[in-house]
């Protein structure tokens, strides 16, 4: 199946490491001409070049900070200038903090809904003018499962998360009349440094092994393994694809199976 990505333009946010850089080599890898962001200019850099040597497409690095809205604007402005239009967004920033809920205090709440949930809004107000003269586009955010299923010491991510689904669907609807379509995608446990970090904080905070946390989470993943970033990837290149022009306003788990409710 042809993607129908080849030369459209697509914004990658926080795409330094993990889910973000695997969702821009697989946009990357079927054509479409990225743009990545992160904190700093050396990782991104060396995100950037991994990029032109996997797929032979050059990446556009910007530096920005998603706390940040003039960082934000200006990450997505540059896209559009570089690449004279702008058609995919995906949404993605650093996870928040773990924790439960007497962990934390008022002004981690604030930092959390500053970097997950007020990162997408304002990475939205920057890309929309640009899809709705383009003709159309889609916005893809990154999520978790965490919003069908709390996950153990994420307060942070099981709360601010529902938020951005509700702004996805809500601008689903909204968008509907310009073409452009707007979806989440929620990732189970993938294999990534915040990955390595969170076990690490589980397994100090219970005073138990890595190992054992690694397998008392994967024995509740009916496929009996965390994800690797593209198979995450893939499902975004395809929402951000041609070929998913009628699917809009969705949630959907890559999470190989570990959700137990069946919607
Ligand atoms: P990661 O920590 O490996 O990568 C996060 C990226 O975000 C890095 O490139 C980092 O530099 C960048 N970043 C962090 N804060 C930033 C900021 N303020 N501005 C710009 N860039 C910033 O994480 P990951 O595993 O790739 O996860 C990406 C997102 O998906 C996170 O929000 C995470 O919570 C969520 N998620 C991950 C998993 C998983 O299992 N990996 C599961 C569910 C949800």
């Amino acid at each position: 199946m042809d993607l129908g990505l080849r030369d459209k333009v697509a914004a990658v946010a926080a795409a330094s490491q993990g889910l973000g850089l695997a969702v821009a080599k697989t946009l990357a890898a079927e054509g479409a001409r990225v743009a990545i962001c992160g904190r700093h200019s050396e990782p991104l850099l060396v995100a950037a070049e991994a990029i032109r040597a996997e797929t032979g497409s050059a990446a556009l690095p910007v530096v920005a900070d998603l706390t940040a809205a003039d960082d934000v604007r200006n990450f997505v402005e540059q896209t559009a200038a570089h690449y004279g239009r702008l058609d995919i967004l995906v949404t993605n920033a650093g996870g928040p903090p773990p924790g439960d809920f007497l962990d934390l205090d008022e002004a981690a709440w604030r930092r959390g809904v500053d970097l997950t949930l007020m990162s997408v809004v304002n990475l939205c107000y920057a890309a929309v003018p640009h899809m709705q003269a383009a003709g159309g586009g889609r916005i893809v955010a990154i999520a978790s499962m965490s919003v069908k299923q709390p996950l153990r010491n994420l307060m942070l991510s099981n709360s601010i998360r529902m938020a951005v689904v509700g702004l996805i669907k809500s601008l689903s609807i909204e968008l509907a009349p310009y073409n452009i379509l707007a979806n989440a995608v929620l990732p189970g446990w993938t294999r990534t440094d915040r990955v390595e970090q969170l076990l690490t904080a589980q397994a100090a905070k219970r005073g138990i092994s890595v190992d054992a946390v690694e397998a008392e989470i994967v024995s509740g993943i009916p496929l009996r393994r965390m994800a690797r970033p593209e198979e995450l990837a893939a499902v975004v290149a395809f929402l951000a694809s041609e070929r998913a022009s009628f699917v809009t306003g969705t949630a959907i788990q890559i999470d190989g199976g570990a959700v137990q409710s069946p919607f």
